[in-house]
């Protein structure tokens, strides 16, 4: 169903950050002994409204698509699955998006790039970012090749997913890409970093453990306040080590409800919640919306 206008509108007041008593470097611990960061100070109420930078965790289903917006400039991080009612194009549509100065497709499964095609017949692109994978488990879907197709079609410049270095607004992004070679797609995931003044955001697609692992013998800061999870809360992903290094404040899991891959697995939404005193679950919570101010976050989701 398409929502309203403003960006605000139609969302419940969710969780929002508690303003930690003590404003400190104090470590909380929780149950388990794991230590959980300090808590973000939350925006205030009346600034939310004229919060000009947020990160929207789109409700796509069975799927990951996330929006980012900071002074009026929009980037798309992967675009959900192919389907009929275009919600994608029509959210965007609503928030007045003309054009997204990045589309970044962190691989190209269906459930991340599916409305690739769609969007950028829709919508003016700045470049799409996406990785180039070995010949042998290219895709063949219909969706890559409808991408591929509009690409040429639009003349969108298109860039090879590489640790680079992006800007959007007053966000800086940071994206990486593996330097190994893996068997399957997923493991081919760009991660995205995104910063904004005193918070950050990482952003995963669907790597796996082993793509994890490079990340972590490669020392990249993955340290995150808040984290997408990898491949939809599977068990493929999210080890101890990974999480202890990102140690997010607030996890976003991204997954249809009764989805027949049974996302998010048990153990690994006990595991997560072990690091991130906070995890939301797109299937229950709907569209998760962090509004940021730089210095302080607010978190508000679609069902409350
Ligand atoms: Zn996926």
């Amino acid at each position: 169903m398409a929502r309203k206008n403003n960006a605000a509108v139609g969302y419940i007041v969710g969780t929002l950050c508690v303003i930690a008593a003590a404003v400190s470097a104090v470590m909380f611990k929780n149950s388990g002994g794991v230590p959980f960061k300090a808590d973000k100070k939350s925006v205030k109420q009346a600034d939310i409204d004229k919060a000009d930078t947020y990160v929207e965790f789109i409700d796509v289903g069975q799927g990951d698509c996330t929006l980012v917006c900071s002074q009026g400039k929009f980037m798309l991080i992967d675009t959900g699955e192919r389907d009929s009612d275009d919600k994608v194009v029509d959210l965007l549509k609503e928030k007045g998006v003309e054009r997204l100065e990045y589309m970044m497709l962190t691989h190209p499964h269906s459930d991340h790039m599916g409305e690739a095609a769609d969007i950028a017949q829709n919508f003016e692109i700045g470049s799409i970012i996406m990785p180039i994978v070995p010949e042998d488990i290219t895709p063949t879907s219909q969706v890559y090749e409808k991408l591929l197709d509009a690409v040429e079609e639009y003349d969108i410049p298109f860039e090879a997913a590489s640790d680079s270095e992006y800007t959007l607004g007053e966000c800086e992004i940071a994206t990486y890409a593996p330097h190994e070679d893996y068997t399957g797609l997923n493991n081919y995931s760009m991660l995205i970093k995104l910063r904004h003044g005193e918070n950050s955001f990482l952003i995963t697609g669907d790597c796996e453990k082993e793509e994890e692992k490079e990340y972590l013998q490669r020392r990249i800061d993955i340290s995150a306040d808040v984290l997408k999870a990898a491949h939809h809360g599977s068990s493929t992903s999210s080890t101890s080590e990974w999480l202890a290094e990102v140690l997010p404040q607030f996890t976003v899991i991204s997954c249809g409800a009764d989805n027949k891959y049974g996302h998010p697995d048990d153990e690994t939404y006990s595991r997560i919640c072990k690091y991130s005193p906070k995890v939301y679950v797109t299937a229950e919570d709907g569209s998760v919306i962090f509004y940021s101010d730089g210095n302080g976050l607010t978190v508000k989701t679609e069902k409350g």
